[in-house]
């Protein structure tokens, strides 16, 4: 008995090719579920068994004995079912349970699947007298097909667990020690046979036969290896690709859940994230029976850092008051945007009340120390509100309005300050949510009326001008002063409104003197900057002159020092246009705005109008006068002309005409008065001596 060594070779390359297939279709079958797990294992099963089957196959075939032989070929096709239902469930148990224990059973079913094969594979030469197996030989055989499957797949069990750039060798390995096992099975079972002396297959001459017949299944069992190898990479690659992209998906979905709860500028906690956070903190907090504090915290004038110094500006501003923000409070503190300058600090546990105002006063010197971006030195003031759990609201959306609220009077009390929530503070601002209605109605209905006082020239005491003032007759709450409703209208968006029908009032009250015949003077109006910044306001101030047919120099116009300084380059663009177009125009409250001298030089302004804290405080106060009279000298200086505001004796009527002041105003020359009452007063003092002609006759 001997062996063609050719295909005894053939055999052990196609028994080791098949294990490196098998391997590498484990691994599909881990990565999938459901029916194409199921579809993978029968796919590898298959090609597995078959090649182990082959290599059998063809190992009989290289038996070279002195008697012809055939194979039966049903019995041949069966040898080949227990190794492919063996492969099957080691490929199926590798797969699912890469533990030891499941690698030393995989082993056990595919040494016992490859013994069967060989004995019925035998069979199918149906001796006569029947092959006579040798038990040391059948026991080798055995040992070798349990020991060789378990310890190839034990190994195999171990790629897993190591780093990637073994792994590749790691399979060639096991795969040429699982090839050498089904080999060695097989061969050491075929030297386990012996014929009885004249012994006959008679399937010889009937059966499946000869080399040609042994090269044809190797051929076709390597190509269905070769398949399965193919497709076993395509689909690797597919899962990676697969993989790759549900990556790049969870990534996105983490950047996205993150946005959702993040402020992106600043990558601070967002409103979502902070009312998150109250829901669960609240109820915790009612349990354990400790506080809660919110605080709302907005800054002072931080749109005109945004306007006047650019976007890019104010978002390194926020950035740095977020981090002065985090330096003020504990780490476990959360500190949030809310959008815009609003931010918002949740603190728990706090020791006392007296600690959170040490917080807010932290929070006031850090937040309000200037820093320096892009070569400006860049600073805002805060002002913080502060709402107490469970004192001050229930849940998240009650404290956290509240605590806006309380922000809201700090910024009103004026500003760079902090206010704790009181219950009158919701009572305040009902009030004024129903005040900003009745407002809206009366503006419609044109019931605001304009006062004017009259300005007088200090020297000879004429009245050279008028200032409109506005007054609101409300039905229930009697004449109200502007200081209740402007700035009502200036934060619910009616100020342009407002501005409208009083530049009407004057309008139609100036053509009305004027078809009197009465002598008229230049009314100047209060505006708003938010007036000056809406784009129609220029077009509709013309549209009123020409409509009641007056000279632009009948208009002139006061703006406040501090809404001048917000010179968003389009301030000053529409200020710049009504100077061009002839309308004169005077800095309101002058020596409250903190203007510089370059600014004042760039506003095109024909007076400053000192305020009247200046000129009431002077007699009581050396360094009020000594301002004044040094603002006087600069308005000399700029070619501006000075009227002080306010007056209220005459002494410091005299006073400020000595220190130089042109023009004066207050109650000392005349209180505002009704439409009704200024006629009379126009027509006294065009008729009146001058009052330096008075004192020299
Ligand atoms: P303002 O422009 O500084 O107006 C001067 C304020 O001082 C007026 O108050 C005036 O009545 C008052 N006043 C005049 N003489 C004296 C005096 O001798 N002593 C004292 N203590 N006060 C004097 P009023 O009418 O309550 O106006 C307040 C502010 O409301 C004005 O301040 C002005 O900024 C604003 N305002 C008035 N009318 C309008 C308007 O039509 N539009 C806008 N946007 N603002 C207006
Ligand atoms: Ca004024
Ligand atoms: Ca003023």
């Amino acid at each position: 008995m001997s062996y063609n060594p050719w295909l005894v070779a053939l055999s052990v390359a196609l028994a080791a090719l098949d294990a490196y297939v098998a391997f590498s279709v484990v691994g599909r079958i881990a990565r999938s579920r459901g029916p194409v797990a199921v579809l993978w294992t029968t796919f590898g099963a298959l090609a597995m068994g078959s090649g182990v089957w082959a290599m059998h196959f063809i190992g009989m075939l290289a038996l070279r004995v002195p008697v012809p032989l055939g194979y039966d070929s049903q019995d041949t096709a069966l040898s080949s079912v227990p190794v492919m239902l063996a492969t099957g469930a080691t490929l199926w148990l590798l797969a699912r349970r890469a533990t030891h224990a499941g690698a030393m059973a995989a082993g056990v079913i595919l040494g016992l699947g490859m013994i069967s094969m060989h004995c019925l594979g035998v069979r199918a030469l149906h001796m006569q007298p029947p092959v006579i197996w040798q038990a040391p030989w059948m026991a080798a055989s055995l040992g070798l097909g349990l020991a060789g499957s378990t310890a190839s797949i034990w190994l195999h069990s171990l790629i897993w667990r190591s780093d990637r750039s073994h792994r590749w060798w790691l399979r060639v390995l096991v795969a040429l020690l699982l090839g050498g096992t089904a080999a060695g099975v097989h061969y050491l079972g075929m030297g386990g046979m012996r014929f009885a002396p004249g012994a006959v297959s008679l399937q010889a001459g009937v059966g499946l036969q000869g080399l040609g017949l042994g090269l044809a299944v190797s051929l076709v069992s390597g190509l269905l290896l070769l398949l399965t190898l193919g497709v076993s990479l395509a689909h690797r690659q597919l899962q990676r690709h697969t993989e790759a992209i549900a990556r790049e998906l969870g990534q996105a979905r983490d950047a996205l859940s993150w946005l959702a709860y993040h402020d992106e500028l600043t990558a601070l906690p967002n409103r979502a994230n902070v009312l998150d956070l109250l829901d669960r903190l609240l109820p915790l907090a009612k349990n354990e029976q400790f506080e809660v504090a919110v605080m709302f915290v907005d800054l002072d004038g931080f749109k005109s850092i945004n306007d006047t110094l650019g976007h890019d500006v104010g978002d390194e501003f926020l950035r740095s008051v977020a981090d002065a923000l985090r330096a003020s409070v504990r780490s476990r503190d959360t500190v949030a945007r809310f959008g815009g300058d609003e931010f918002v600090v949740v603190l728990e546990r706090f020791r006392s009340e007296a600690n959170l105002a040490s917080i807010c006063r932290k929070i006031l010197s850090l937040v309000s120390r200037p820093v320096a971006v892009s070569g400006h030195s860049v600073s805002a003031t805060p002002s913080i509100g502060v709402a107490v759990f469970p004192r001050d609201g229930e849940d998240a959306a009650s404290l956290l309005r509240h605590a806006d609220l309380a922000m809201y009077t700090a910024k009103e009390q004026g500003k760079a300050g902090y206010c704790f929530y009181q219950p009158r503070m919701s009572e305040l601002a009902r009030d004024r949510l129903l005040l900003s209605a009745e407002l809206r109605e009366a503006l419609q209905r044109e019931e605001v009326v304009v006062h004017y006082q009259p300005k007088v020239d200090l020297a000879s005491r004429r009245v050279v001008g008028l200032e409109a003032l506005v007054r609101w007759p409300h039905p229930a709450r009697g004449l109200l002063l502007p200081k209740v409703f402007v700035p009502l209208a200036e934060s619910s968006g009616l100020i342009g409104q407002l501005g409208q029908v009083v530049l009407r009032q004057v309008a139609r009250q100036l053509a009305q003197w004027r078809a009197r015949g009465l002598p008229l003077v230049p009314v100047a109006i209060n505006v708003s900057l938010q007036e000056i910044q809406d784009g129609h306001f220029v077009a509709g101030l013309l549209g009123t002159l020409r409509e009641f047919g007056l000279h632009h120099s009948l208009i002139e116009f006061e703006i406040t020092e501090s809404a001048a300084m917000k010179n968003a380059e389009h301030t000053l663009r529409q200020l710049r246009q009504l100077e061009a177009l002839g309308f004169r125009m005077a800095i309101d409250d002058f020596g409250t705005g903190f203007s510089s001298l370059s600014h004042l030089r760039q506003l095109p302004t024909q007076s400053i109008k000192i305020d009247q804290s200046f000129v009431q405080g002077a007699s009581r106060n050396p360094a009020d006068r000594d301002i004044t009279e040094a603002i006087i000298a600069l308005a000399r200086k700029l070619r501006l002309s000075t009227i002080a505001e306010g007056i209220e004796t005459h002494a410091q009527a005299d006073w400020l005409q000595e220190a130089g002041c042109e023009i004066g105003q207050g109650y000392l020359f005349v209180r505002p008065l009704p439409p009704e009452a200024v006629p009379a007063h126009l027509l006294r003092s065009a008729t009146q001596p001058a009052a330096s002609d008075a004192a020299s006759g």
